[in-house]
């Protein structure tokens, strides 16, 4: 039966995805049992073992699935780099060291180690990336030019946001993508930080022309978090040639940053523009709806499930970032894996999750109000303190502005100046308007939004 299972597996798993890849990651597997609807599944080496979870999780999973006709199933996979000695195996959690390849022919070995010089995380792809409202057109924008990197419209490609919201996730999804469906196109990976280390040490040396060759052979290039550039102004002239020169030789170049290139301050302004030639596109938070789905992911992929009344209460209460959600995830997995328990029921995860959430919890200044009152309206929170007059923009800022009369212990001149440097009496003016809406004309729209941020800055501030 184990046999045989190995044996339809690989011949359904080889006609989805590359030859190469196959031979590379997949062929070298093996099924060691299949007991209470756990199967074991031995593979070469701890990058194996990342590689497949990362890239063919969903698929392995799936296709055993079926084969085996069986709705719940789990994979435990086992380390092993000699395939011939069973007697000392180890658990993924137990493995420390990395192994040599040993069991690999040379081919197997070319693509293993091609994929480990792109410096790509294999657990990064478009599979396992929740899309909504505020990434969808970034995600589209991605696998826009993952599919067809040869001829993107999109160069460069750059992807910016707050931290934790998936652009690095994003970018090396797009080099994982390329990378498997084609190990010949070199993709590189690199954070910005490395990059300018590369070039400053090539000009010291007097290698920047090898070190611009090497680049030149690239087809795509990834460069996560360019704000960094700013820092290096010495450095700036030299990277302009840089990018000109991989431009000019068809590489695609995929750029992440923490803001948009004109809010980078002390970036070189020839850079500024080249950076802008492509799509720039940004990723804002994701809302309720993609929250949940995100820590329901997040628990499946760590193989266990959460309540649905659980999931929510996650979500309703980490809203800015996807990192956070996936701590308080890793916290209650921690938790299920101790104590073994099957389920955990909501009361038990506020308490479980208590030092999580309080601690997210900060004082309420005028800079949060605007964070939450922007995020509300769904604007960006610049628009707040600048002259923008459209009416959901000043609808916004007259709520910010009240809230901030109302709840903080601040002049109003203090708030017009983190307003954009308004007056004061433009401030008493826009919050006695609202005042009015909620209690003279009392506005049911109005009052609504009111108590929906007021209930968000409890949650999120103490
Ligand atoms: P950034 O580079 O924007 O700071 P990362 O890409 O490092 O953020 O994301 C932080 C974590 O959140 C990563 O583990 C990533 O997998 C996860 N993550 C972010 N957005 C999503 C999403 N939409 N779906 C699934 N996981 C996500
Ligand atoms: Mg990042």
């Amino acid at each position: 039966m184990i046999e045989t299972t190995e044996k339809k597996f690989k011949e359904i798993v080889s006609s989805t995805i590359k030859k190469t890849t196959y031979d590379a990651f997949i062929e070298p597997t093996r099924i060691l049992s299949i007991e209470n609807d756990i199967i074991k599944l031995q593979v070469p080496s701890k990058f194996h073992y990342e590689y497949i979870k990362g890239q063919f999780r969903k698929l392995i999973l799936e296709t055993l699935k079926n084969i085996l006709e069986k709705e719940d199933l789990k994979i435990d996979f086992v380390i092993e780099p000699q395939p011939e000695s069973f007697d000392k195996k180890e658990t993924v959690d137990d493995y420390i060291l990395e192994k040599p390849i040993l069991s690999l022919s040379s081919d197997k070995k070319n693509t293993v180690e091609s994929y480990s010089k792109t410096e790509l995380l294999p657990k990064y792809t478009f599979e396992n990336f929740v899309t909504g409202d505020g990434n969808e057109i970034a995600f589209a924008s991605a696998q826009q030019v993952a599919f067809s990197p040869k001829n993107t419209p999109y160069n460069p490609l750059l992807i910016y946001g707050g931290v934790g919201l998936g652009k690095t996730h994003l970018v090396q999804a797009i080099g994982n993508h390329v990378f498997n469906e084609n190990p010949n196109i070199k993709v590189l990976y690199i954070s910005s930080d490395k990059f300018v280390y590369n070039i400053v040490n090539a000009i010291k040396n007097k290698t920047i022309d090898a070190y611009k060759d090497e680049l030149r052979k690239m087809n795509v290039i990834i460069i996560d978090d360019i704000q960094f550039f700013a820092r290096r102004e010495k450095s700036q002239e030299e990277l302009f040639h840089v990018f000109n020169h991989i431009y000019l030789n068809q590489g695609v170049i995929i750029l992440t940053s923490d803001f948009h290139p004109r809010e980078i301050h002390n970036l070189d302004e020839r850079l500024r523009s080249r950076f802008s030639m492509g799509l720039i596109c940004d990723i804002r938070p994701p809302d309720l709806e993609t929250r949940a789905a995100i820590v329901q992911l997040k628990a499946e992929e760590l193989g266990f499930r959460i309540d649905k009344d659980v999931v929510m209460y996650i979500a309703n209460n980490i809203n800015t970032n996807v990192r956070e959600l996936e701590g308080a995830v890793k916290k209650l997995h921690m938790h299920h894996s101790i104590f073994a328990d099957q389920t955990i029921e909501l009361s038990k995860a506020k308490d479980i999750l208590k030092g999580f959430i309080t601690a997210k919890k900060s004082a309420l200044n005028i800079d949060k109000v605007q964070d939450i009152v922007a995020e509300y309206f769904n604007i960006k929170k610049d628009l707040l303190l600048q002259k923008n007059r459209t009416q959901q923009v000043a609808d916004a800022r007259g709520m910010a502005m009240y809230i901030c009369t109302e709840r903080l212990n601040v002049t109003t001149q203090s708030i017009g100046a983190h307003f954009g440097g308004r007056n004061h009496s433009t401030v008493s003016h826009a919050s006695k308007k609202i005042h009015d809406k909620i209690f003279v004309e009392k506005n049911s729209e109005v009052i609504r939004q009111y108590e929906e941020i007021i209930t968000k800055i409890n949650l999120l501030t103490h």
